[in-house]
């Protein structure tokens, strides 16, 4: 079958004109089999009907889909990648390959990972691993069930190349990934308009850039003009930086390449390599092999998206003076304490009383979480709702005790759950939470190297929706 009625092409990127990307050829891979459909996000962009061939010819060969993009397009983009800036950036192993409404008539973005070299692959093959596609499943599916904004992975097919990579295991196999994205805006799409090097002619680009911006992903700001539409947009990306990074923190996940071209506008959490979660709340944890000095740290994480913040106002100084952009970046601690709080009241099933009393509530559970070194989703899972049973009959009872304890029981005693449905749940009355720690991954990945055996890969899944039906905070992207 072919797209459904709900289905509504919009390739509006095409309107910021040619200096924005270069037109990609999509690689041909010599095998293409289904390995991941994501119908429930399908469903959301009015994908879910396509047939199996379809499905290969779009998402495997790359066939433009009806009314979108007629080729696909590399993105251009610079970056600071671990502090420091690179202009050689830019879509360098996927493309953009359409846009489409989604049922609540915001325009997302169908992106790709591994589909061949471009003008800015320098000396990468342009391709995915096969492992590297199926981590990234996993993170999509676990991130969502904990109420991060994230990208989605709509399809993964395997692509029958070996590859060669220093962190894996080599030849490896190859795959290709499509993503459902909010927006493909980075901070480095902004930075390489402002760099020094730039043309004449690019602060005219970069004020396309931003009126692109307002218009489709902030559009209730279209009555602002000049200086001021500027700083609202700084202040609007602050914002949904400084949530993006609560919600990376209370769902104990280390991105672990936190750099400014793997931001977006939109504040999606995207681009998974080397992340992985927490065992345990440890602001020391360092997710990639290669982040020697631990910059990308766990614990790092709100004051990096802060300074990367900060990367994208100097992008902007163009268009608004200095000053003037100074102000929402100073709101960004504000704005991350009240959004951490909310979110640890999520993650708790517990409904708000005020903001004092909430942000105390967040400032204790994260005290516990630290001292007592608690199992990090152990921890919200046996509080979840404020249940006193599920408490008691938790292996980890032991730990409930001592002076953080009681600060925190102290203030929880003042919650009630969010909803009766929540705590009633039968996830709650299960052997423990559903976590995605590394040596899962590994295992999960070590059956498909080993026996070509994907019903863990498929398990898994199944468990982390259950787990995201339970907890209730899936937000979409
Ligand atoms: P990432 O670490 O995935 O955010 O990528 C950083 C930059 O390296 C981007 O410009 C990517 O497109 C590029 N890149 C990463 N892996 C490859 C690859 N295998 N082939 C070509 N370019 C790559
Ligand atoms: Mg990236």
């Amino acid at each position: 079958m072919p797209v459904a009625k709900t289905h509504v092409p919009d390739p509006r990127v095409l309107s910021l004109g040619d200096a924005f990307y270069d037109v990609a050829v999509p690689a041909r891979f010599p095998r293409r089999e289904l390995r991941y459909r994501n119908d429930r996000a399908a469903a959301d962009v009015g994908l879910e009907t396509l047939g199996p061939e379809e499905w290969e010819a779009h998402f495997a060969r790359f066939e433009p889909l009806p009314g979108n993009l007629p080729s696909p397009l590399a993105l251009r983009y610079h970056g600071h990648q671990f502090g420091v800036y690179n202009p050689e950036l830019g879509d360098g192993r996927g493309f953009l390959f359409a846009q489409v409404r989604d049922d609540n008539g915001r325009l997302l973005d169908l992106g790709t990972k591994g589909t061949g070299t471009t003008p800015w692959s320098r000396r990468g093959d342009g391709r995915l691993t096969l492992k590297g596609g199926v981590r990234e499943i996993l993170a999509t599916e676990m991130l969502e069930a904990l109420g991060v904004k994230t990208s989605r992975t709509l399809s993964l097919f395997e692509t029958g190349e070996q590859l060669w990579r220093g962190d894996e295991p080599s030849p490896t196999r190859s795959s290709v990934l499509v993503r459902l994205g909010h927006s493909h805006v980075r901070f480095g799409t902004f930075q390489r308009l402002a760099h020094a090097n730039a043309r004449k002619g690019d602060v005219e680009a970069l004020r396309r850039l931003l009126d692109y911006s307002v218009e489709i992903y902030f559009p209730d700001l279209k009555a602002t003009e000049g200086d001021e539409r500027v700083v609202r947009f700084l202040d609007r990306v602050v914002s949904a930086s400084a949530r993006l990074c609560a919600e990376w923190m209370t769902a104990g996940f280390c991105h672990g390449v936190l750099n400014t071209d793997n931001m977006t506008i939109t504040g999606d959490s995207f681009d998974y390599g080397p992340y992985r979660f927490v065992p345990t709340f440890d602001p020391d944890f360092v997710a990639a092999y290669f982040d020697e000095s631990g910059l990308y740290r766990f614990g790092a994480q709100p004051k990096t998206v802060h300074w990367n913040l900060g990367r994208l106002a100097e992008a902007l100084r163009p268009l608004a003076p200095t000053a003037a952009l100074g102000a929402p970046l100073a709101s960004y601690e504000d704005r991350y304490d009240e959004a951490l709080a909310d979110r640890t009241l999520e993650r708790l099933g517990v409904g708000s009383r005020d903001p004092d009393t909430d942000g105390a509530l967040a400032r204790a559970a994260f005290a516990f979480l630290d001292s007592s070194a608690i199992g990090f989703e152990r921890f919200f899972f046996d509080l979840h709702g404020a249940s006193e049973s599920r408490l008691s009959r938790s292996p980890a009872r032991d730990l409930y005790d001592g002076p953080r304890w009681t600060d925190l029981a102290d203030l929880l005693a003042l919650y009630a759950p969010r909803t009766s449905r929540d705590v009633d749940h039968p996830y709650f009355s299960g052997d423990g939470p559903t976590t995605l720690l590394i040596d899962e991954i590994e295992s999960i990945w070590s059956a498909i190297a080993a026996r070509d055996d994907f019903a863990p890969l498929e398990e898994k899944v199944r468990r982390i929706r259950e787990a995201g039906d339970a907890l209730g905070l899936r937000r979409g992207l």
